[in-house]
């Protein structure tokens, strides 16, 4: 009898209805275009947020397992590399295709490993289709330069690929984080292991499943998984150039600075703290949306989410209305109709929320809206949190100084907008910033003075389309950004710029014509 893990094999395709396998099934790893059961001892089981049921189990790769990896991605490398730019774009408008037509299945595996609702996974999956359809235009963003820069001498330039890299992703856009990587690493020639978050691997499973259905060649896109086991190999073996990172600091910063002291070529987006300042001027029915929408949808596991608000002079007055559209907002299994938040990823993520909300309430702030021991009817072992609204909070707070990750509003008071931009600008993340307002000039200079990434005016999450690029500041990108991900420096980190001079004098052309002969 086939066990649940060899029913995916042998199917040869990604179930996203888990239902199909009757038992939770073993999530395989993907290696030169096949599905392949792993021999691990070590598995991480992976429950559904809503329910706490186990989903599947993940393996934490074998040695062996990760060097196969690494010898596939290193053996498909010289011919991907020289394969036509064209025939690569072809590829690419198949996968964009199939992506569209899976959208659903996608969205699915998403909800149903992540929690977020069904919507929010949709959106998941269409901002990576977005980058996976940018990267279509390649055959004009990797032209190089040229200028002739003496008498019959030229300087040209190319963009080379770099070789074997690797992708390790976050929990959070299980679709859109690996697609940041997967098009602009491999339409650039480069081969990719990509390890996506042990906590929902799903998603990445099916986009694999597409990527060899839409002609990627065995070994161009490999999938391994694990933890920090995983990690370690990946920034210690020296096939592997380059290494995408996004998730959260503590793993971001190790990763970056180990992986640059191996001397590889590292981006690594990481956590932050969003403000959204709002000035007493704000059209605030539009305002007082964008906020709730942006603080609480997706449970506010995203990283964008504005998480604190900093409410301009009289603009505290607004808070009660804050809260109350927050209370109106439908937390319920991702699956159901009509709900706007999901539940979190882990019963230790509510935990760690929790004791924040707690701390808060210690510390002295106001607790308006507390979203703790909140439970849909329908799925009581969920790991919920309802949108919890906090005022009063002081920047010294625990709540302010970390990181939540949660459905958790922190709302800080300040007199003026010149005060809103220090308090923002001392805060040590500067991943995406807000403001809402209906003066152009105080956009403006708010704009100018304000050290965050991204920059939103009158928009709540401004993350930028693909043709820009992700540019988190501060504490929220390692290395200072220089390595950001998507857009011009996206193409920049996967590929390697040679620098070409050429000499053809043109007196031997002239000899050449007078004398064929005497050329050779
Ligand atoms: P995480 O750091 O726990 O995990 C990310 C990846 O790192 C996973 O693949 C995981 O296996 C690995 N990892 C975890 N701990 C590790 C360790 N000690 N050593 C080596 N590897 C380790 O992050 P997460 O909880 O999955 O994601 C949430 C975080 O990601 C938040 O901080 C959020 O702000 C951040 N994030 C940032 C961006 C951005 O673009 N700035 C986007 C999405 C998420």
């Amino acid at each position: 009898q086939a066990s649940p893990a060899t029913a995916i094999g042998a199917a040869d395709t990604y179930p996203t209805n888990h239902e199909q396998i009757k038992l939770p099934g073993n999530t395989p790893y993907f290696l030169d275009n096949k599905f392949v059961d792993s021999k691990t001892e070590t598995w991480i089981d992976l429950y559904d947020p809503a329910t706490n049921n186990l989903v599947t189990r993940v393996p934490q790769s074998t040695n062996e397992e990760l060097n196969a990896a690494v010898e596939s991605a290193k053996k498909a490398f010289p011919a991907w590399k020289a394969t036509s730019l064209l025939h690569k774009q072809q590829i690419m408008f198949k996968f964009v295709a199939l992506i569209r037509q899976h959208w659903d299945r996608l969205a699915a595996s998403i909800t149903l490993e992540q929690g977020k609702t069904f919507a929010d996974a949709k959106g998941d999956v269409l901002r990576g289709l977005q980058v996976a359809e940018t990267a279509c235009g390649i055959t004009t963003q990797l032209t190089g330069e040229v200028l002739e820069v003496a008498k019959d001498m030229e300087t040209r330039n190319y963009r080379e690929p770099i070789g074997v890299v690797a992708a390790i992703c976050p929990f959070n856009f299980p679709a859109m984080i690996p697609l940041w990587s997967i098009p602009i690493a491999t339409i650039t020639g480069n081969t990719l292991i990509l390890k996506p978050s042990e906590r929902d691997p799903g998603a990445a499973m099916i986009l694999a499943e597409l990527a060899r259905e839409a002609g990627y060649p065995d070994g161009v896109i490999n999938i391994v998984h694990g933890s920090a086991k995983t990690v370690d190999f990946i920034i210690d073996e020296p096939a592997i150039k380059a290494i995408s990172f996004v998730g959260s600091n503590k793993a971001g910063e190790y990763i970056f600075s180990r992986g640059s002291a191996k001397g590889k070529r590292v981006q690594a987006n990481l956590g932050a703290k969003n403000h959204a300042a709002v000035l007493p001027d704000a059209n605030k029915n539009q305002a007082l949306n964008a906020i709730a929408g942006a603080a609480f949808g997706a449970a506010g596991q995203r990283c964008m989410a504005l998480s604190a608000l900093v409410m301009v002079g009289g603009t505290k007055d607004w808070l009660p209305e804050i809260a109350e559209r927050a209370k109106e907002l439908n937390v319920n299994g991702g699956f159901e109709e009509g709900a706007d938040l999901g539940p979190l990823i882990s019963p230790q993520a509510r935990e760690r929320i929790e004791s924040i909300i707690t701390s808060a309430e210690e510390e002295g702030a106001t607790i308006l809206l507390d979203g703790r021991g909140y439970k849909p009817e329908k799925y009581p072992h969920g790991n919920w949190i309802g949108p919890t609204v906090i005022a009063n909070v002081k920047p010294h707070m625990k709540c302010y100084t970390e990181e939540i990750f949660g459905p958790v509003l922190v709302c800080l008071n300040v007199d003026t907008m010149d005060d809103a931009i220090d308090m923002i600008n001392a805060n040590e993340y500067g991943n995406g910033v807000a403001i809402f307002t209906r003066s152009g000039s105080s956009a403006a200079r708010f704009q100018k003075d304000i050290e965050a990434g991204q920059v939103g005016i009158n928009v709540p999450i401004p993350v930028p389309l693909p043709m820009f690029s992700f540019t988190g500041n501060k504490k929220s990108v390692a290395g200072g950004g220089a390595n950001t991900f998507y857009g011009k420096s996206g193409l920049n980190f996967y590929t390697q710029t040679k620098t070409v001079t050429s000499l053809w004098r043109s007196e031997d052309a002239v000899a050449a014509k007078a004398n064929p002969d005497q050329l050779a």
